[in-house]
Protein backbone atom coordinates (compact mmCIF):
# COMPACT_ATOMS: atom_id res chain seq x y z
CA UNK A 1 0.00 0.00 0.00
CA UNK A 2 1.20 3.48 -0.77
CA UNK A 3 0.82 6.62 1.50
CA UNK A 4 2.05 9.88 1.08
CA UNK A 5 3.06 10.28 4.39
CA UNK A 6 5.33 7.68 7.52
CA UNK A 7 3.65 7.44 10.74
CA UNK A 8 6.37 7.34 13.66
CA UNK A 9 6.24 4.22 16.18
CA UNK A 10 6.58 6.71 18.83
CA UNK A 11 3.63 9.65 19.95
CA UNK A 12 4.68 12.99 20.84
CA UNK A 13 2.99 12.06 24.16
CA UNK A 14 5.71 9.69 24.66
CA UNK A 15 8.51 11.47 23.39
CA UNK A 16 7.08 14.63 25.68
CA UNK A 17 8.17 11.78 28.74
CA UNK A 18 10.89 10.34 26.98
CA UNK A 19 13.11 13.57 27.22
CA UNK A 20 12.03 14.71 30.46
CA UNK A 21 14.56 11.89 31.61
CA UNK A 22 16.89 11.75 27.90
CA UNK A 23 17.95 15.35 26.09
CA UNK A 24 18.00 14.88 22.31
CA UNK A 25 19.05 14.30 20.16
CA UNK A 26 19.11 10.41 20.47
CA UNK A 27 18.31 7.37 18.77
CA UNK A 28 15.25 5.84 19.42
CA UNK A 29 14.53 1.72 18.25
CA UNK A 30 10.92 0.07 18.73
CA UNK A 31 11.58 -3.75 20.15
CA UNK A 32 8.24 -4.50 19.25
CA UNK A 33 9.14 -3.75 14.97
CA UNK A 34 12.82 -5.42 15.06
CA UNK A 35 11.20 -8.77 16.67
CA UNK A 36 8.00 -8.53 14.20
CA UNK A 37 10.54 -7.82 11.28
CA UNK A 38 12.79 -10.48 12.23
CA UNK A 39 9.97 -13.44 12.73
CA UNK A 40 8.62 -12.07 9.44
CA UNK A 41 11.76 -12.99 7.80
CA UNK A 42 12.42 -15.98 9.62
CA UNK A 43 8.18 -17.26 8.52
CA UNK A 44 9.08 -16.22 4.88
CA UNK A 45 12.22 -18.68 4.76
CA UNK A 46 10.62 -20.94 6.58
CA UNK A 47 10.62 -23.55 3.76
CA UNK A 48 14.08 -23.78 4.08
CA UNK A 49 15.23 -25.72 7.37
CA UNK A 50 19.13 -24.69 7.79
CA UNK A 51 17.90 -20.73 7.21
CA UNK A 52 19.49 -18.06 9.19
CA UNK A 53 20.00 -14.38 9.28
CA UNK A 54 22.99 -13.12 10.22
CA UNK A 55 22.40 -9.62 11.36
CA UNK A 56 24.75 -7.43 9.50
CA UNK A 57 26.01 -6.13 12.88
CA UNK A 58 27.45 -3.20 10.84
CA UNK A 59 23.75 -1.67 10.60
CA UNK A 60 23.56 -1.07 14.48
CA UNK A 61 26.40 -2.27 16.71
CA UNK A 62 24.72 -1.69 19.55
CA UNK A 63 24.56 -4.93 22.19
CA UNK A 64 21.40 -4.78 23.32
CA UNK A 65 19.58 -5.11 19.97
CA UNK A 66 22.18 -7.90 18.37
CA UNK A 67 20.94 -9.70 21.99
CA UNK A 68 17.25 -8.82 21.16
CA UNK A 69 17.91 -10.39 17.46
CA UNK A 70 19.78 -13.43 18.82
CA UNK A 71 16.27 -14.18 21.12
CA UNK A 72 14.94 -14.37 17.54
CA UNK A 73 17.24 -17.03 16.05
CA UNK A 74 19.23 -14.10 14.39
CA UNK A 75 23.21 -14.92 14.46
CA UNK A 76 25.52 -11.78 13.66
CA UNK A 77 27.53 -10.73 10.27
CA UNK A 78 31.29 -8.75 11.17
CA UNK A 79 33.12 -7.28 9.42
CA UNK A 80 36.17 -6.38 11.79
CA UNK A 81 37.94 -6.82 14.59
CA UNK A 82 35.55 -4.71 17.32
CA UNK A 83 32.84 -6.08 15.80
CA UNK A 84 33.70 -9.87 16.59
CA UNK A 85 34.61 -9.08 20.03
CA UNK A 86 31.22 -7.49 20.44
CA UNK A 87 29.36 -10.36 19.26
CA UNK A 88 31.42 -12.33 21.35
CA UNK A 89 30.18 -10.52 24.33
CA UNK A 90 26.83 -11.01 23.31
CA UNK A 91 27.12 -14.56 23.35
CA UNK A 92 27.45 -15.91 19.99
CA UNK A 93 28.94 -18.79 19.51
CA UNK A 94 30.71 -20.52 16.73
CA UNK A 95 28.58 -20.66 13.35
CA UNK A 96 25.89 -17.95 14.79
CA UNK A 97 29.38 -15.94 13.59
CA UNK A 98 29.90 -14.85 9.88
CA UNK A 99 32.80 -13.22 8.86
CA UNK A 100 32.75 -11.21 5.78
CA UNK A 101 35.65 -8.69 5.72
CA UNK A 102 38.10 -7.77 3.28
CA UNK A 103 41.50 -6.64 3.58
CA UNK A 104 41.60 -8.46 6.86
CA UNK A 105 44.04 -7.89 8.97
CA UNK A 106 45.70 -10.97 10.31
CA UNK A 107 44.34 -10.94 14.20
CA UNK A 108 41.07 -10.42 12.69
CA UNK A 109 41.23 -13.79 10.85
CA UNK A 110 42.89 -14.94 14.84
CA UNK A 111 40.10 -13.70 16.67
CA UNK A 112 37.02 -15.39 13.47
CA UNK A 113 39.06 -18.90 13.75
CA UNK A 114 39.56 -18.85 17.67
CA UNK A 115 35.61 -17.88 18.10
CA UNK A 116 35.22 -20.78 15.70
CA UNK A 117 32.98 -18.32 13.20
CA UNK A 118 32.37 -19.20 9.40
CA UNK A 119 34.85 -17.32 7.53
CA UNK A 120 33.81 -15.74 4.32
CA UNK A 121 36.98 -14.75 2.44
CA UNK A 122 36.78 -11.55 0.48
CA UNK A 123 40.15 -12.69 -2.33
CA UNK A 124 41.79 -15.54 -3.35
CA UNK A 125 45.04 -14.34 -2.13
CA UNK A 126 43.56 -14.99 1.30
CA UNK A 127 43.12 -18.52 0.94
CA UNK A 128 46.95 -18.51 1.64
CA UNK A 129 47.11 -15.70 4.22
CA UNK A 130 44.38 -17.73 5.79
CA UNK A 131 46.49 -20.37 6.43
CA UNK A 132 49.57 -18.70 7.15
CA UNK A 133 47.98 -16.48 9.56
CA UNK A 134 45.87 -19.69 11.34
CA UNK A 135 48.00 -22.22 10.41
CA UNK A 136 44.88 -24.27 9.05
CA UNK A 137 42.28 -24.05 6.43
CA UNK A 138 38.84 -24.36 8.74
CA UNK A 139 36.55 -27.23 7.54
CA UNK A 140 34.17 -25.15 6.45
CA UNK A 141 35.03 -21.96 4.63
CA UNK A 142 32.94 -19.79 2.70
CA UNK A 143 33.97 -17.48 -0.37
CA UNK A 144 32.43 -13.79 -1.93
CA UNK A 145 31.72 -14.04 -5.87
CA UNK A 146 31.88 -11.08 -7.82
CA UNK A 147 30.25 -11.43 -11.43
CA UNK A 148 31.42 -8.28 -12.71
CA UNK A 149 29.94 -6.35 -15.28
CA UNK A 150 26.34 -4.45 -14.64
CA UNK A 151 23.84 -6.14 -12.15
CA UNK A 152 20.52 -5.04 -13.81
CA UNK A 153 16.36 -5.79 -13.06
CA UNK A 154 13.51 -4.95 -13.56
CA UNK A 155 13.34 -2.47 -16.87
CA UNK A 156 10.25 -0.18 -17.00
CA UNK A 157 9.82 3.08 -18.67
CA UNK A 158 11.37 5.21 -15.91
CA UNK A 159 14.60 2.88 -16.09
CA UNK A 160 15.81 -0.14 -14.04
CA UNK A 161 14.24 -1.25 -11.07
CA UNK A 162 17.68 -1.99 -9.36
CA UNK A 163 20.76 -1.32 -11.17
CA UNK A 164 24.35 -1.50 -9.65
CA UNK A 165 27.73 -1.89 -10.88
CA UNK A 166 29.75 -5.07 -9.25
CA UNK A 167 32.33 -4.57 -12.19
CA UNK A 168 33.49 -1.69 -10.40
CA UNK A 169 33.22 -2.92 -6.39
CA UNK A 170 36.18 -4.11 -4.85
CA UNK A 171 34.83 -7.08 -3.27
CA UNK A 172 34.75 -10.55 -4.50
CA UNK A 173 36.26 -13.64 -5.96
CA UNK A 174 35.89 -13.54 -9.95
CA UNK A 175 33.97 -16.41 -11.45
CA UNK A 176 37.88 -18.59 -12.88
CA UNK A 177 39.18 -17.46 -8.55
CA UNK A 178 35.97 -19.08 -7.14
CA UNK A 179 36.08 -22.41 -9.21
CA UNK A 180 40.07 -22.63 -8.24
CA UNK A 181 40.07 -21.34 -5.23
CA UNK A 182 37.60 -24.02 -3.99
CA UNK A 183 39.85 -26.99 -5.67
CA UNK A 184 42.64 -25.42 -3.61
CA UNK A 185 40.91 -25.04 -0.25
CA UNK A 186 39.26 -28.24 -0.96
CA UNK A 187 42.93 -30.02 -1.56
CA UNK A 188 44.05 -27.94 1.97
CA UNK A 189 41.07 -29.47 3.81
CA UNK A 190 37.77 -27.57 3.49
CA UNK A 191 34.66 -30.29 3.74
CA UNK A 192 31.77 -27.96 3.66
CA UNK A 193 31.94 -24.38 1.00
CA UNK A 194 29.71 -21.35 0.96
CA UNK A 195 29.24 -18.95 -1.39
CA UNK A 196 28.57 -15.40 -0.99
CA UNK A 197 27.57 -12.48 -3.26
CA UNK A 198 25.94 -9.05 -2.75
CA UNK A 199 24.96 -7.48 -6.13
CA UNK A 200 23.05 -4.61 -5.19
CA UNK A 201 22.37 -1.97 -2.12
CA UNK A 202 18.95 -1.16 -1.04
CA UNK A 203 16.53 -2.46 -3.58
CA UNK A 204 13.38 -1.73 -3.65
CA UNK A 205 12.06 -4.86 -5.31
CA UNK A 206 10.41 -8.22 -4.80
CA UNK A 207 12.70 -9.91 -7.21
CA UNK A 208 16.46 -8.94 -6.26
CA UNK A 209 16.91 -11.69 -4.12
CA UNK A 210 15.56 -14.22 -6.40
CA UNK A 211 17.09 -12.86 -9.37
CA UNK A 212 20.41 -13.19 -6.91
CA UNK A 213 19.37 -16.55 -5.50
CA UNK A 214 18.86 -17.93 -9.44
CA UNK A 215 22.45 -16.73 -10.18
CA UNK A 216 23.89 -18.45 -7.22
CA UNK A 217 22.27 -21.28 -7.33
CA UNK A 218 23.13 -22.43 -10.94
CA UNK A 219 27.02 -21.03 -9.50
CA UNK A 220 26.89 -23.78 -6.84
CA UNK A 221 25.40 -26.38 -8.90
CA UNK A 222 28.44 -26.38 -11.71
CA UNK A 223 30.76 -25.28 -8.48
CA UNK A 224 29.54 -28.99 -7.30
CA UNK A 225 29.66 -31.07 -10.27
CA UNK A 226 33.17 -29.61 -11.57
CA UNK A 227 35.06 -29.54 -8.07
CA UNK A 228 33.22 -31.98 -6.14
CA UNK A 229 32.95 -29.54 -3.24
CA UNK A 230 29.91 -30.31 -0.83
CA UNK A 231 28.10 -26.54 -1.39
CA UNK A 232 26.65 -26.49 2.35
CA UNK A 233 24.78 -22.94 1.90
CA UNK A 234 24.49 -19.87 0.54
CA UNK A 235 24.40 -16.42 1.68
CA UNK A 236 22.30 -13.87 -0.34
CA UNK A 237 23.46 -11.22 1.83
CA UNK A 238 22.23 -8.15 2.47
CA UNK A 239 21.32 -5.54 -0.18
CA UNK A 240 16.85 -5.87 0.60
CA UNK A 241 16.02 -2.11 1.02
CA UNK A 242 13.50 0.04 2.74
CA UNK A 243 11.22 2.73 1.64
CA UNK A 244 13.01 5.53 2.77
CA UNK A 245 10.26 8.14 1.02
CA UNK A 246 6.49 8.08 1.80
CA UNK A 247 4.74 6.54 -1.32
CA UNK A 248 7.02 4.15 -2.25
CA UNK A 249 6.05 0.53 -2.04
CA UNK A 250 7.77 -1.97 1.10
CA UNK A 251 9.64 -4.83 -0.28
CA UNK A 252 6.92 -7.83 1.14
CA UNK A 253 9.42 -10.42 2.57
CA UNK A 254 6.93 -13.03 2.30
CA UNK A 255 7.30 -12.46 -1.81
CA UNK A 256 11.03 -12.54 -1.57
CA UNK A 257 10.82 -16.13 0.50
CA UNK A 258 8.64 -17.92 -2.30
CA UNK A 259 11.02 -15.87 -4.74
CA UNK A 260 13.85 -17.56 -3.69
CA UNK A 261 11.73 -21.27 -2.93
CA UNK A 262 11.01 -20.78 -6.78
CA UNK A 263 14.49 -20.64 -7.79
CA UNK A 264 15.57 -23.55 -5.35
CA UNK A 265 13.21 -25.85 -6.70
CA UNK A 266 13.97 -25.28 -10.38
CA UNK A 267 18.10 -25.61 -9.71
CA UNK A 268 19.28 -26.63 -6.38
CA UNK A 269 16.45 -29.73 -6.33
CA UNK A 270 17.16 -31.16 -9.73
CA UNK A 271 20.23 -30.98 -9.34
CA UNK A 272 20.22 -33.44 -5.73
CA UNK A 273 21.35 -30.27 -3.58
CA UNK A 274 18.12 -29.67 -2.14
CA UNK A 275 19.79 -29.61 1.66
CA UNK A 276 21.38 -26.25 0.81
CA UNK A 277 20.93 -23.73 3.79
CA UNK A 278 19.86 -20.23 2.77
CA UNK A 279 21.32 -17.55 4.39
CA UNK A 280 20.77 -13.67 4.58
CA UNK A 281 23.24 -10.69 6.22
CA UNK A 282 20.34 -8.27 6.48
CA UNK A 283 21.30 -4.92 8.25
CA UNK A 284 19.05 -2.36 6.83
CA UNK A 285 16.52 -4.14 6.26
CA UNK A 286 15.79 -5.53 9.43
CA UNK A 287 16.63 -2.13 11.46
CA UNK A 288 15.97 0.64 9.33
CA UNK A 289 12.31 1.46 9.91
CA UNK A 290 12.68 0.28 13.14
CA UNK A 291 15.17 3.09 14.53
CA UNK A 292 14.56 6.91 14.25
CA UNK A 293 16.84 10.37 15.34
CA UNK A 294 14.84 12.24 17.78
CA UNK A 295 15.67 15.63 17.68
CA UNK A 296 14.73 19.29 18.44
CA UNK A 297 14.57 22.64 16.79
CA UNK A 298 16.94 25.05 18.19
CA UNK A 299 17.12 28.02 16.05
CA UNK A 300 15.86 29.80 12.65
CA UNK A 301 17.51 31.85 10.38
CA UNK A 302 16.22 34.16 7.55
CA UNK A 303 18.83 34.45 4.93
CA UNK A 304 18.66 33.62 1.08
CA UNK A 305 16.92 30.51 2.76
CA UNK A 306 14.58 29.52 5.52
CA UNK A 307 16.53 27.58 7.42
CA UNK A 308 16.02 24.90 10.77
CA UNK A 309 18.56 24.59 12.65
CA UNK A 310 18.83 21.08 14.74
CA UNK A 311 20.35 19.88 17.95
CA UNK A 312 21.26 16.29 15.89
CA UNK A 313 23.94 17.14 13.17
CA UNK A 314 25.49 14.64 10.58
CA UNK A 315 27.56 13.62 12.86
CA UNK A 316 24.33 11.36 14.31
CA UNK A 317 23.31 10.18 10.65
CA UNK A 318 25.38 11.07 8.06
CA UNK A 319 23.12 9.70 5.10
CA UNK A 320 21.78 12.81 3.82
CA UNK A 321 25.13 14.63 3.65
CA UNK A 322 27.20 11.53 2.36
CA UNK A 323 24.71 10.12 -0.32
CA UNK A 324 21.98 12.97 -0.27
CA UNK A 325 19.83 10.30 0.89
CA UNK A 326 16.17 10.96 1.61
CA UNK A 327 15.42 10.90 4.93
CA UNK A 328 11.08 11.57 6.18
CA UNK A 329 11.13 14.29 9.02
CA UNK A 330 7.34 14.32 11.13
CA UNK A 331 7.66 17.58 12.95
CA UNK A 332 5.82 15.91 15.93
CA UNK A 333 1.90 17.19 17.04
CA UNK A 334 1.23 18.70 13.75
CA UNK A 335 0.74 15.86 11.33
CA UNK A 336 -2.22 17.01 10.45
CA UNK A 337 -1.54 20.92 9.45
CA UNK A 338 -0.54 21.48 6.00
CA UNK A 339 2.95 21.24 4.94
CA UNK A 340 2.90 24.97 3.35
CA UNK A 341 6.55 25.95 4.05
CA UNK A 342 9.61 25.35 2.69
CA UNK A 343 12.83 24.51 4.80
CA UNK A 344 16.07 23.62 4.60
CA UNK A 345 16.51 21.48 7.96
CA UNK A 346 20.41 21.47 9.12
CA UNK A 347 22.72 20.56 11.81
CA UNK A 348 25.59 22.73 13.37
CA UNK A 349 28.68 21.23 11.63
CA UNK A 350 31.13 23.45 9.99
CA UNK A 351 30.09 21.77 6.28
CA UNK A 352 27.18 23.11 4.20
CA UNK A 353 26.21 19.63 3.27
CA UNK A 354 25.16 18.96 6.83
CA UNK A 355 21.42 19.33 6.10
CA UNK A 356 19.00 16.53 7.08
CA UNK A 357 16.55 18.28 4.37
CA UNK A 358 16.51 20.27 1.32
CA UNK A 359 13.80 22.38 0.19
CA UNK A 360 11.56 20.06 2.36
CA UNK A 361 7.65 20.89 2.31
CA UNK A 362 6.91 20.43 5.76
CA UNK A 363 4.05 22.23 8.52
CA UNK A 364 5.45 25.99 9.99
CA UNK A 365 7.88 24.77 12.42
CA UNK A 366 8.52 26.70 15.75
CA UNK A 367 11.83 26.74 18.13
CA UNK A 368 11.04 24.11 20.55
CA UNK A 369 9.38 21.46 18.04
CA UNK A 370 10.41 17.56 18.74
CA UNK A 371 11.69 16.24 15.04
CA UNK A 372 11.35 12.72 13.99
CA UNK A 373 13.88 11.95 11.18
CA UNK A 374 12.63 8.28 10.11
CA UNK A 375 14.42 5.03 9.82
CA UNK A 376 17.81 5.58 10.74
CA UNK A 377 17.47 2.23 12.89
CA UNK A 378 19.86 1.12 10.13
CA UNK A 379 23.32 2.70 9.01
CA UNK A 380 22.27 5.90 11.53
CA UNK A 381 24.34 5.49 14.48
CA UNK A 382 26.75 3.67 13.44
CA UNK A 383 28.49 5.65 11.11
CA UNK A 384 28.46 8.53 13.34
CA UNK A 385 31.70 10.26 14.24
CA UNK A 386 33.57 12.78 16.02
CA UNK A 387 33.70 15.59 13.78
CA UNK A 388 33.82 19.44 15.39
CA UNK A 389 33.90 17.44 18.33
CA UNK A 390 30.46 16.84 18.25
CA UNK A 391 29.69 13.77 20.50
CA UNK A 392 27.69 10.86 19.78
CA UNK A 393 24.33 10.60 20.92
CA UNK A 394 22.36 8.50 23.24
CA UNK A 395 20.54 5.17 22.20
CA UNK A 396 17.06 4.39 23.50
CA UNK A 397 15.08 1.10 23.01
CA UNK A 398 10.90 1.66 23.47
CA UNK A 399 10.33 -1.47 24.86
CA UNK A 400 6.74 -3.63 24.08
CA UNK A 401 5.01 -2.83 26.94
CA UNK A 402 5.74 1.12 26.11
CA UNK A 403 8.09 1.59 28.43
CA UNK A 404 11.75 2.98 27.85
CA UNK A 405 15.31 1.44 28.11
CA UNK A 406 18.72 3.34 27.92
CA UNK A 407 20.66 1.19 25.46
CA UNK A 408 24.02 3.18 24.97
CA UNK A 409 24.71 6.29 26.80
CA UNK A 410 25.50 9.85 25.57
CA UNK A 411 29.09 10.34 24.65
CA UNK A 412 30.71 12.98 27.42
CA UNK A 413 33.54 15.70 26.76
CA UNK A 414 35.26 13.02 28.88
CA UNK A 415 35.01 10.89 26.27
CA UNK A 416 36.32 12.62 23.43
CA UNK A 417 39.73 13.58 25.18
CA UNK A 418 40.05 10.10 26.61
CA UNK A 419 42.27 9.05 23.56
CA UNK A 420 44.04 12.24 23.46
CA UNK A 421 47.54 13.07 24.41
CA UNK A 422 48.38 16.55 26.07
CA UNK A 423 51.98 16.21 27.30
CA UNK A 424 54.42 17.70 24.50
C1 LIG B 1 26.72 -3.96 4.63
C2 LIG B 1 26.67 -5.43 4.46
C3 LIG B 1 25.48 -6.13 4.70
C4 LIG B 1 24.20 -5.45 5.06
O1 LIG B 1 23.73 -4.66 4.04
P1 LIG B 1 22.29 -3.97 4.11
O2 LIG B 1 22.23 -3.14 2.89
O3 LIG B 1 22.25 -3.20 5.37
O4 LIG B 1 21.29 -5.07 4.10
C5 LIG B 1 25.53 -7.50 4.56
N1 LIG B 1 26.66 -8.17 4.22
C6 LIG B 1 27.81 -7.51 3.98
C7 LIG B 1 29.02 -8.30 3.64
C8 LIG B 1 27.85 -6.13 4.10
O5 LIG B 1 29.00 -5.49 3.84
Amino acid sequence: MQEQTKTPFVTLDQLQNITKQYPTPFHLYDEKGIRQTARDLKAAFAWNPGFKEYFAVKATPTPVILKLLREEGCGVDCSSLTELILSDKCSFEGHEIMFSSNETPAEDYRLAAKLGAVINLDDFTHIDFLKETIGYIPETISCRFNPGGVFRLGESNEGFQVMDNPGDSKYGFTREQLFEGFKKLKAMGAKHFGIHAFLASNTLSNDYYPALAGILFELAAELERETGCDIAFINLSGGVGIPYRPGQAKNDIFAIGEGVHREFERVLVPAGMGDVAIFTELGRYMLGPNGCLVTKVLHFKHTYKEYVGLDACAANLMRPAMYGAYHHITVMGKEDRPCDHVYDVVGGLCENNDKFAIDRELPEIEIGDLLVIHDSGAHGFSMGYNYNGKLRSAELLLREDGSVKLIRRAETPEDYFATMVFEP
